[in-house]
């Protein structure tokens, strides 16, 4: 492990845990040893906002919690980059989610980059809500933390979690283990390819359909805010930047207009049938 002052900076998008990934490591470096500054930075509190968190460690204590350029960016995706751009360098090491980012838009690091499908991942083994668990796994691995030690930290964050219900600890552990042993992508990178780029109908009944269109969908949430009758919510689609896309009870919604109305990318459409 590195012996001098290491920056980290994590940022991906409310929902995604990242301010957990960034607790966990942070109170891993101090278990290890080392003086360690964390310094998180919140959105708004929804999800689809960033979130971004500040990590310094060393052996020296650490006069300034804030920094210009980051030796490490991890970020979980594309919307978060522009958040990020002022702390990337060409010696600054970027892990980054290949299945929510194109490799292309992360332009300052173009020979340090190491790819992880997280989203990807989660979602087809684990459930979307351990995304961040493969990814403590991965951080684990990379700056070398004791992977019991760090298992135990996440343990106790997610202790009332676990308590509910024990196969979600057995879950969570796995994806972390699968993190911690994951070899990064180098080419063929995953593509954010969950979704078709079509308006698509999600849920029809005699009188009404509903439809959206995944590739302008950012999964804010304003749309299920303003429903009246609480007709949508998130399901476990997610659309084609990896953010999660509402889903309509058909029968419920009296056609208000709402969601349409104040969907600020006009991606969501509910109309009647034509007879
Ligand atoms: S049209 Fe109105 S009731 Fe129907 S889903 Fe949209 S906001 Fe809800
Ligand atoms: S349909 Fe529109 S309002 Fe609803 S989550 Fe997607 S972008 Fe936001």
């Amino acid at each position: 492990m590195k012996n001098d002052l290491t920056k980290i900076v994590i940022s991906g998008e409310g929902g995604q845990g990242i301010q957990t990934i960034a607790k966990v490591l942070a109170e891993s470096f101090k278990d290890s040893g080392f003086y360690v500054s964390y310094i998180p930075q919140f959105g708004p509190e929804q999800r689809g906002a960033p979130s971004i968190s500040f990590i310094q460690y060393s052996t020296k204590e650490i006069k300034y919690p804030r920094f210009y350029k980051a030796d490490y960016l991890i970020v979980l995706r594309e919307r978060a980059i522009p958040a990020t751009t002022t702390f990337v360098n060409s010696k600054t090491k970027v892990i980054f989610d290949s299945s929510t980012i194109r490799p292309n838009v992360i332009k300052q690091s173009e020979n340090k980059k190491e790819a992880v499908p997280a989203t990807k991942l989660a979602f087809d083994l684990f459930g979307k809500k351990n995304l961040n668990l493969i990814i403590s796994g991965y951080l684990t691995k990379l700056f070398s933390l004791n992977e019991k030690a760090v298992w135990k930290i996440i343990k106790n964050q997610l202790q009332k979690k676990f308590s509910e219900k024990k196969d979600l600890e057995d879950n969570a552990r796995n994806a972390f283990i699968y993190g911690y042993e994951f070899t990064s992508e180098k080419k063929n990178f995953s593509q954010p390819t969950f979704k078709t780029n079509k308006t698509i109908i999600i849920s029809k009944n005699r009188e009404r359909e509903a439809f959206i269109s995944p590739e302008l969908c950012k999964g804010c949430g304003i749309c299920i805010e303003k429903c009246p009758v609480g007709a949508l919510k998130f399901g476990d689609e997610i659309g084609v930047y990896g953010n999660p896309i509402p889903e309509i009870d058909i029968d419920k919604c009296i056609n208000c207009g709402n969601c349409f109305r104040f969907c600020p990318d006009c991606a969501i459409k509910v109309k009647k049938k034509s007879k």
